[in-house]
């Protein structure tokens, strides 16, 4: 099978698809209060989205993680879970959800062969939750935690973006709580995609050896070599199933071992997150409807662009103009 190997021997195995670039949140460092969605033409269909996935899968990737946007709010979306649920070879299939659709649809996905969830919680105080989300409700997300557990998700993990003077107060009542539900919890540096004007992100930066050391003042943290083919770091507590997670673009540069690309919900194929390099592949799939191979030859062909690492720096600088919510994170 051809493998995709860039040009620093890296083989890529995870791809990341953005299925939306729409959101019933407005979280303040993901987005600005006024977004502009995209037109629906501009949009892959899902049968697209199901086409990249296969090509992706047929050239030696193994895990597939969904997101957005919030990949719960696109028509469809369960089908889709169901297409890709299928794909020979896929060992990994994952999606990042901010929750709050779980209720309805956990069960669902689940039975379509999606394997894990990360969820996204960065306060369990019901007014800074909503504070933080702009429109966000923080029972919902409880909620949601819990139909995923009951709907037979293995090894949930939740998602926490720290940010100084907003919830760093929060570090030990998020492990509190996670170690209640017997969920993994990562916690995340913010990065600098988008210009978001709420917060000064130098003011708010906050790193992940400030996060673990808040944590190391009540439990002892054990370094693992765990993996999750992903770019967080875990550590164990001896007297919990939880893992600990660090996410940390800044402080611990995880590029060497970057085995990752990403897809835009407008088909753009994005080798660095911290880069503006991009391939169109929805180019290709509407030249060429259908057709795998071409699509998996503009997929081959991109891997000379993934660039060595990115550039990001704690200096509130915005270096890469797009969106989290249009990456897909
Ligand atoms: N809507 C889903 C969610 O919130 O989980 C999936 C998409 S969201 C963009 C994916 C993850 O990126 C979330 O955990 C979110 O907290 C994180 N995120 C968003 N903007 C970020 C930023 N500027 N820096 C770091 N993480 C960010
Ligand atoms: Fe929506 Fe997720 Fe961005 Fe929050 S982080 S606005 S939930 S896409």
């Amino acid at each position: 099978m051809t493998q995709l190997v860039d040009n620093f021997q890296r083989v890529v195995r995870y791809v990341r698809i953005s299925v939306t670039d729409r959101c019933d949140f407005r979280c303040v460092y993901c987005m600005s209060e006024d977004m502009t969605f995209l037109p629906r033409d501009q949009v892959l269909s899902l049968e697209e989205l199901a086409l990249v996935a296969k090509a992706f899968t047929e050239l030696g990737v193994e895990k597939i993680r969904l997101t957005g946007g919030e990949p719960l709010v696109r028509r469809g979306i369960e089908e889709l879970v169901e297409d890709i649920g299928r794909l020979e070879g896929l060992r990994d299939f994952a999606m990042t959800t901010n929750g709050a659709g779980l209720v309805k649809q956990a069960r669902r996905l689940r039975e379509g062969g999606l394997q894990r969830l990360n969820i996204s919680i960065d306060s369990l105080d019901e007014e800074r939750f909503k504070k933080l989300t702009r429109t966000g409700r923080l029972q919902k997300v409880i909620d949601g935690i819990h139909a995923a557990k009951d709907a037979g998700f293995e090894r949930i993990k939740l998602n926490a973006v720290i940010l100084k003077g907003r919830n760093d107060d929060e570090i030990l009542p998020l492990v509190d709580f996670a170690r209640e539900e017997k969920v993994d919890i990562s916690f995340i540096e913010e990065m600098p995609l988008g210009d978001v004007s709420e917060h000064s992100r130098a003011e708010t930066y906050c790193s992940s050896d400030d996060v673990q050391s808040v944590i190391e003042s009540r439990y002892r943290l054990l370094p693992t070599t765990e993996t999750t083919l992903g770019p967080s770091r875990y550590f164990r507590m001896p007297d919990s199933e939880t893992r600990i997670g660090f996410i940390s673009p800044h402080s611990h540069n995880f590029c060497s071992t970057c085995n990752r690309v990403r897809v835009t919900v407008e088909g753009r194929l994005l080798l660095c997150l911290g880069n503006e390099h991009s391939v169109d592949l929805r180019e290709v799939l509407r030249r060429y409807p259908g057709d795998i191979e071409a699509l998996k030859s503009r997929i081959i062909d991109a891997m000379v662009l993934k660039p060595e690492k990115h550039h990001f720096t704690t200096d509130g600088d915005v270096q890469v103009v797009r969106f989290m919510n249009m990456t897909g994170g």
